[in-house]
């Protein structure tokens, strides 16, 4: 199953997504599936529609947890090590941006890249969990970039500017629940070309450590999104480039980029 969030030009709705790639189509929804049971409309809408945007599948209600360094080649590339527990950041709601829109460059920074990341979408509230209770709290999965301003992230102290900027969360393209995510291929593409080319078996901390140790940290609430980390192969992004990350079984998000 896939959970969409889209428009078609007034508020948003929810769809499941049918079909195969290019001739998808929505299956209309009378709510938001992640907050209550929800039943068809009957209406069934072409995705390639000309009035059809799909939007961010979730708006996190509290928060993103960023997860640094999760990859040990990522970390390699960087020349610094794994961390010996996960090394949490926080995104706000505000830069979540959905499929298509563009990912606007800072203009304090000279270099923004890109991070191809499963993204894991928390279904229950969700507070010291075990590691055998984690997985029962999430909802689905999605895909994100975490753009990441790099220059900066070198030189504050604090990685909020580097990674919390508008528009340097982009999410999609849907939400695919009850996917097993072990051991799924994690790319991006720039322009057409391979970027980054990794597996989610790569991880340093699974989805299971994740969402234990970051729920005896923070109350984890329906909505909110845990990024999972990004394999080696980060590189910048300039005006004009569209960016895509993609996790096998779920999808593609591609997004334009621009400068100001
Ligand atoms: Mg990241």
């Amino acid at each position: 199953m896939r959970i969409a969030r889209f428009t078609t030009g007034s508020d948003p709705r929810f769809a499941l997504v049918e079909g195969a790639p290019g001739e998808e189509e929505l299956v209309v929804v009378t709510g938001d599936p992640l907050f209550m049971t929800v039943q068809p409309t009957g209406e069934r809408v072409p995705l390639a529609r000309a009035d059809v945007r799909l939007l961010a599948p979730v708006i996190p209600r509290s928060k993103i947890v960023g997860v640094g360094r999760n990859y040990a080649d990522h970390a390699a590339e960087h020349g610094v090590e794994v961390p010996a527990a996960p090394l949490l950041f926080l995104k706000p709601n505000t830069a979540v941006i959905g499929p298509d829109d563009p990912v606007v460059l800072p203009v304090w920074s000279e270099r923004v890249e890109h991070e191809a990341e499963l993204a894991v979408v928390i279904g229950k509230v969700t507070r010291n969990v075990t590691r055998d209770e984690a997985l029962g709290r999430v909802f689905g999965y999605t895909v994100a970039n975490d753009v990441t301003a790099r220059d900066v992230q070198r030189s504050d102290a604090q990685w909020t500017r580097a990674k919390g900027f508008d528009t340097s969360c982009p999410l999609g393209p849907w939400i695919v629940p009850g996917l097993d995510v072990d051991d799924l291929a994690v790319r991006a593409r720039v322009n057409g070309e391979l970027r980054q080319d990794g597996r989610t078996s790569q991880m340093v901390f699974d989805v299971a450590d994740l969402v234990s140790y970051i729920s005896e940290v923070f109350t984890l609430l329906p909505g909110d999104v845990i990024l999972t980390g990004t394999p080696a192969g980060v590189g910048p992004l300039v005006d004009r480039d569209v960016v895509e990350a993609e996790i096998e079984d779920i999808g593609v998000l591609r997004n334009p980029v621009l400068r100001r």
